[in-house]
């Protein structure tokens, strides 16, 4: 399974009980991936994990886009999980050859 980041927040670490606020309730970092079998690309799960602020700027460089393309092979409009610059697809879902 490989992990993509599509989210990096600040969130409120201690919020199991929200009527009585505890003291030291501070803000931390919560990490949204969603993680993808190598073998079976259909197969994918989305999570989250708690993360040090150092950690966080490093999976926010890394962090994913979800972007929608359009491909003009087979007509169709899909969503696609990108890198933040990157403005075209990897390749189409339905397996069209991208060559320009
Ligand atoms: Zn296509």
């Amino acid at each position: 399974m490989t992990k993509y980041t599509v989210g990096v927040y600040k969130a409120y670490k201690n919020s199991g009980n929200l009527r009585f606020h505890k003291k030291g309730t501070k803000k931390s970092w919560k990490h949204y991936f969603i993680e993808i079998d190598e073998y079976d690309e259909d197969e994918y799960s989305f999570g989250s994990e708690w993360v040090s602020s150092i950690k966080a700027v490093i999976l926010k460089r890394k962090q994913l886009y979800k972007k929608t393309f359009y491909c003009t092979d087979c007509e169709s409009v899909f969503t696609q999980y990108v890198k933040k610059n990157q403005n075209e697809c990897d390749e189409c879902p339905n397996g069209c050859e991208n060559d320009e």
